[in-house]
């Protein structure tokens, strides 16, 4: 790198997430410096179309002058207060009432944090809240599945279920448990219907509860369509049946929405699209479309009246951020969803999605894809080295990172998760936008071929 150049001092000085040190002492970072619409530009000036909205997030593209306006004024009037001991400030009060009018199922109380992790953590303490409240001091255990994402704090890591989360870090802490992936193309038996496969992934959680006791089984924990590990669509009647056995034992339904609220799925929740009907619900990321750090729990009137006993009994209810609605971030979200309302982007997803979801399974005919799986503007291809057996390459061959590498080649931004691509695009994206999207994936994955077999 040129001494003291923007690269240099990044490789000096910044530990980056999810990043290989190594490699990116070696290889430096590539530096995003502008936003427009779907595209970022490099410090090259190179354009590059965003296919995952940054990291799922930035719902209404990368240079929304409404939120730019909203934040600023906002940081003119009260640039920061807090809700602690009563306070209270209007950007809080107005997101949390329109919060719960949006809720997918009537909801009682909102909780502000500054992070989907945040988000999960909160609802984590607040089902043992809630439990201790009832007397039930053991039930207490949460079950989320292999390859869930939930974030990256010590409880939210600990839900995590993807693989680089645990090891090195002496995780999951003890009471949390995964139960199966519900990836009927990777784990569906031969000769079983979606239907039966979604009956057994439900009999495994049942076994689980027995196996833990269900008097110590307190919550579990599910995106909608899982993000990060790898866009996972679940099965026909999956969560109907999750749900039934939830129930039975008296155990919590979480949604974990950070990803697939507010518009993400083709409704304006993932619950809906799926059926879920959570007790409690968390969501970040596109609630400012990510312009500001800010995240959300919800919680039904039925969590929430035991957690006001014990807070009465306890004092205080004892959790809170200094940034827990914070004034600035509750502006930015509230105009956030103002947008998606006069905009009507509920309606946008719906009009453009059919397209996305053509192209992208058009994909599955490349000699490289064995699945293509989505709902809305959310999809991902999962690269197989044999379309009949399904055999995936070698990890050494690095096929998905491949892809990757080439998407970026050509100018387009994706997510190589494993051998899976995973697309995401703002949602104000437009039909010739999606074209262009796909267009430059076909190259990318004929590069990809052509390197993986030469
Ligand atoms: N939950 C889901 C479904 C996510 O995808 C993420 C982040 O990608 C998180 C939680 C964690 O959110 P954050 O990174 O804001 O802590």
């Amino acid at each position: 790198f040129q001494p003291n150049s923007p690269a240099a001092r990044d490789v000096a000085y910044v530990l980056h997430p999810y990043t290989n040190a190594r490699a990116h002492e070696e290889n430096g970072p590539m530096i995003i410096t502008k936003g427009d619409g779907v595209y970022v530009y490099d410090d090259g000036g190179k354009q590059y179309l965003e296919a995952m909205a940054g990291l799922w997030c930035a719902s209404l593209g990368f240079n929304e002058n409404r939120l730019v306006k909203a934040a600023t004024k906002q940081l003119e009037t009260l640039p920061y207060y807090h809700t602690f001991a009563h306070k209270a400030h209007l950007p809080g009060i107005d997101l949390a009432e329109k919060l719960i009018n949006l809720a997918p199922v009537p909801m009682s109380k909102v909780f502000f944090a500054g992070s989907g992790s945040e988000a999960n953590d909160t609802a984590m303490k607040l089902v043992w809240y809630y439990n201790n409240a009832r007397g039930r001091h053991a039930k207490k255990k949460m079950i989320s599945r292999i390859k869930g994402y939930h974030g990256v704090t010590i409880a939210s890591a600990s839900l995590t279920g993807t693989p680089v989360n645990h090891p090195g870090f002496d995780l999951p802490i003890a009471g949390v448990k995964h139960t199966s992936n519900p990836h009927y193309y990777r784990f569906g038996q031969s000769g079983e219907s979606e239907v039966d496969f979604a009956t057994r992934m439900a009999q495994d959680l049942e076994t689980m509860i027995l196996e833990e006791g269900p008097e110590t089984v307190a919550a579990f924990i599910a995106e909608p369509i899982m993000g990060a590990g790898g866009v996972i669509v679940p099965p026909e009647t999956y969560f109907e049946k999750i749900q039934a056995v939830l129930k039975k034992y008296d155990v919590l339904m979480i949604a974990d929405e950070v990803i697939c609220g507010f518009g993400r799925t083709g409704e304006f929740w993932g619950s809906q699209t799926v059926g879920i009907k959570p007790d409690i619900l968390t969501c970040a990321k596109a609630l400012s479309s990510s312009y500001l750090p800010i995240s959300a729990v919800m919680i039904s009137e039925d969590v929430y009246q035991p957690i006001a006993d014990q807070s009465q009994d306890l004092g205080v209810l004892g959790h809170g951020y200094t940034y827990t609605a914070h004034p600035v971030c509750a502006a930015v979200a509230l105009e956030t969803l103002k947008i998606y309302e006069e905009d009507n982007i509920l309606d946008h997803v719906r009009a453009v999605s059919p397209l996305f979801q053509e192209r992208l399974h058009a994909l599955s005919e490349h000699e490289l894809v064995g699945e293509t799986r989505g709902r809305g503007l959310m999809g991902a291809l999962e690269i197989v080295a044999d379309k009949g057996t399904r055999a995936s390459y070698d990890p050494k061959v690095g096929a998905g990172a491949k892809a990757g590498a080439a998407a970026t080649e050509h100018g387009l931004i994706v997510r190589a998760i494993g051998d899976s691509i995973a697309f995401t695009p703002p949602l104000i994206i437009t039909e010739s936008q999606i074209n262009e999207l796909f267009d430059k994936m076909t190259k990318a994955l004929d590069d990809a071929a052509g390197a993986i077999h030469k």
